[in-house]
């Protein structure tokens, strides 16, 4: 049997990068996926190239109301959730001294406030045993120049995994971070093009990776999907490192 078979799951962010290359291996491991994102025509050639048991819905993670409606739609075609993989997230540079409130809002607002809501927001609708994994980061185990802001999100994407491991321990849910490193997507490639900060970090990445590239996003998808499934049946509160070693050494 296929090791999400009969699991209803959901991926936000799951139009493109690492949460589409997580949907596509969680449909090929046979669970049914929800996909959400935040642009109609990304979300329908996402729906289009994952092909079958899949669903796209279109919102906001930091709107609590489209999450009200996400959450909706997911009870009253499927009852219930049994693997969410908050993924959805964003990147700028900042170096501290050219930080603004709206650069700070609009991250925070996307990758705490937005991860938070997304979680707690789903728990009605999770069974006891469920499974949920954080999309972190490396960045916040590490000190890359100009990225503070978003590196302080993902410290805090990765204590979440801890506290709400306890929080919810008498319901045997699970909950995991994964913190990739520099993984080739679509938001990687707009993020190093779109500074002069980003132009030198693309250059550092190959070598100071140890394995000497970047990784792929499916590299990502299958420890999500291990996470997601009882192949970790004892693992939980952890950060999965799936970085070619660059936070390691
Ligand atoms: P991506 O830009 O290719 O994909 C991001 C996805 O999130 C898109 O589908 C986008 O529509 C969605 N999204 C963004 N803001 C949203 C919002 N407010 N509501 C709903 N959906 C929203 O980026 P990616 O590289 O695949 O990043 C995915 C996650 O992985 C992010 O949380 C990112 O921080 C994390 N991450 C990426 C890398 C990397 O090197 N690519 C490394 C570590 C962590």
């Amino acid at each position: 049997m296929a090791k999400l078979e009969g699991k209803i799951a959901l991926v936000t962010g799951g139009s493109s990068g690492i949460g589409l290359a997580a949907a596509k291996q969680f449909v090929d491991d046979g669970a049914y996926v929800f996909i959400t994102g935040r642009r109609d025509a990304e979300l329908t050639a996402a729906v289009k190239e994952i092909g079958s048991n899949v669903t796209g819905v279109r919102g906001d993670v930091s709107n609590p109301g489209d999450l009200d409606r996400l959450f909706a739609q997911i009870l009253r075609e499927k009852g219930q959730l049994h693997v969410l993989f908050a993924n959805a997230g964003v990147a700028r540079y900042a170096a501290l001294g050219t930080i603004t409130e709206e650069l700070y809002d609009s991250i925070f607002d996307i990758n705490v406030k937005g991860l938070l809501f997304t979680v707690q927001k789903a728990l009605p609708l999770m069974p006891d045993g469920a499974s949920i994994i954080l999309n972190a980061s490396i960045v916040g185990s590490k000190g890359f120049a100009a990225n503070s802001v978003y590196s302080a999100t993902k410290a805090a994407v990765r204590s979440f995994a801890r506290t709400w491991t306890t929080d919810l321990k008498d319901r045997r849910i699970r909950v995991n971070a994964v913190s990739p490193g520099p993984i080739d997507t679509p938001g990687l490639n707009e993020l190093l093009a779109s500074s002069a900060t980003g132009q030198q970090r693309a250059k550092m990445i190959a070598a100071t990776v140890p394995l000497g590239r970047l990784g792929r996003a499916d590299e990502i998808a299958k420890a999500v999907a291990f996470l997601a499934s009882d192949d970790s049946s004892y693992v939980t509160g952890i950060e999965l490192f799936v970085d070619g070693g660059i936070a390691q050494v």
